[in-house]
């Protein structure tokens, strides 16, 4: 095996997920070895700014030796354990504490998983349950939004708004997908803001009564839809459609995978957008991207009345064999503690208006950059053929991938997403380093345009 090559090797052997197959055999796998701060490394000894936070998760850079001691200290301690049979570890007892008084909740309880997908997957299955308990069995409809990530286990992949499911045959029934609320991309034509997102209160309130409250279990949205290409949502748009959730007792659900702990500014993103949901995924973050792990967080109506329907058959059957898992949360106390009273959170606020700036006057040099969309630290810039039009650049040029397979050459990871470039860099970045994420994507857009120039595209 020696003689192969590392992209040799992992191409006969790993199977790639959501990864542009053709793409990584004309340019190869980059094989990462270790990290430092915000770059990772490869064993050809290249490297890149990752702007990209691994997969937004790893929000304390690559190396973060106090969190790295955090998990070496629990490892010795107590490598691992269960939360099973009225058991648990110490370490999930505190962190189940710290999760409910950081929460935006008075009270509540923290159920954990080992990844986003499932998180939302026991979500749905606890409302699914506690309807059936109340006398409710026919609630079991999901409302989500189109473009949104949630996902991808069965279910949590039916609530994801993507059409790259229907390979797998989903959504499953029962999974309702709602106008998503990006008024650049949605808006119609001499529709002010206020007016869109009144039609899609309408839009929630008409499919509320197409279907019959007493068929639906629940609507999870995330703050910012983040896989979907960093959508805020339109201004106005939680305070226009809680209310209506409310009147028809649907519980909303706030999906703080991505946003969770400080990406927005705020170490919620529903406290950026103003609303108080009923409970909270989390994960990502929750762990600095240190551990796979993540978690349900009830609110008090949600815990109480979930406490009330397991009570009769005295046991929730549900639980994953590393629930709850020692080293896990242990990394998540000091991950909560390093971004919350260590200064990361604090660089968002601080870096944001700089983030938006650099980015601003990248979008005022390309004319094809339609967008500019975000907040704290995870923006997108939006290609498009023609500014006026907001006419989108045909698929099969796969514009955002040259800008990204072109970032990459010079030493940024950024994410192409649809037509939209992401950067959602750890809150580690200095200015310097920043600035270096400005410049190789200022040169990259310059390049795939002037190229496109030249292919007469545009
Ligand atoms: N929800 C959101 C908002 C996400 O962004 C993601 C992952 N990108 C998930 C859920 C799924 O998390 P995981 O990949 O850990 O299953």
């Amino acid at each position: 095996m020696d003689d192969k090559s590392w992209s040799a090797r992992a191409e006969e052997y790993s199977m790639y997920g959501f990864t542009d197959l053709p793409s990584v055999q004309r340019r190869g796998t980059i094989v990462l070895t270790h990290g430092e701060g915000p770059y990772v490394f490869d064993t050809e000894g290249r490297r890149w700014l990752d702007a990209n936070s691994g997969l937004w998760n790893m929000v304390a850079g690559f190396d973060h030796k106090g969190l790295i001691e955090a998990a070496k200290a629990q490892y010795d301690r107590f490598p691992g354990y269960h939360a099973f049979f009225g058991r648990m570890s110490d370490q999930t007892v505190m962190l189940s504490e710290k999760l409910v008084e950081v929460s935006p909740f008075e009270r509540g309880k923290v159920f954990y998983t080992n990844s986003g997908s499932e998180a939302n997957d026991t979500m749905v299955k606890m409302l699914w349950f506690l309807h059936r308990a109340e006398g409710k069995p026919e609630r079991r409809k999901i409302l989500t939004r189109w473009n949104a990530y949630h996902g991808v286990t069965a279910v949590s992949a039916s609530m994801t708004g993507k059409p790259y499911n229907e390979v797998f045959g989903l959504p499953l029934d029962g999974f309702i997908h709602l106008t998503c609320p990006h008024f650049w991309r949605e808006g119609n034509p001499g529709e002010s803001e206020a007016e869109f997102v009144q039609r899609l209160a309408a839009e929630l309130e008409a499919t509320i009564a197409r279907e019959g409250a007493d068929t639906i279990a629940g609507f999870f949205a995330e703050p910012v839809q983040g896989a979907g290409g960093v959508i805020p949502p339109a201004q106005g748009y939680f305070q226009a459609i809680q209310p209506i959730l409310k009147r028809h007792g649907i519980p909303l659900i706030s999906d703080e995978v991505i946003c969770g702990f400080g990406r927005t500014g705020n170490t919620w993103g529903c406290q950026t957008y103003g609303f108080v949901p009923d409970a909270i995924i989390s994960s990502k973050n929750l762990t600095a991207g240190l551990f796979p792990m993540g978690a349900v967080i009830l609110g008090p109506e949600l815990s109480d009345r979930l406490d009330a329907a397991i009570a009769p058959i005295e046991e929730f059957p549900h639980g994953f064999t590393a629930s709850g898992h020692p080293v896990g949360c242990a990394i998540a106390l000091k991950a909560i503690n390093v971004v919350m009273n260590e200064g990361l959170a604090e660089n968002v606020v601080k870096g944001a208006p700089r983030m938006e700036a650099g980015l601003r006057r990248i979008l005022q040099k390309h004319e094809n950059i339609g967008e500019l969309r975000g907040v704290g630290y995870m923006w997108a810039l939006e290609a498009v053929r023609n500014p006026e039009t907001k006419e989108p650049f045909p698929g099969t040029l796969s514009v955002s991938e040259r800008i990204a397979n072109t970032c990459t050459d010079m030493g940024l990871i950024c994410r192409p997403l649809g037509q939209s470039i992401v950067l959602c860099p750890p809150f580690i970045l200095t200015d310097e380093q920043m600035d270096e994420m400005f410049d190789k994507l200022d040169g990259a857009l310059a390049q795939v345009f002037d190229g496109l120039r030249a292919e007469g595209v545009i």
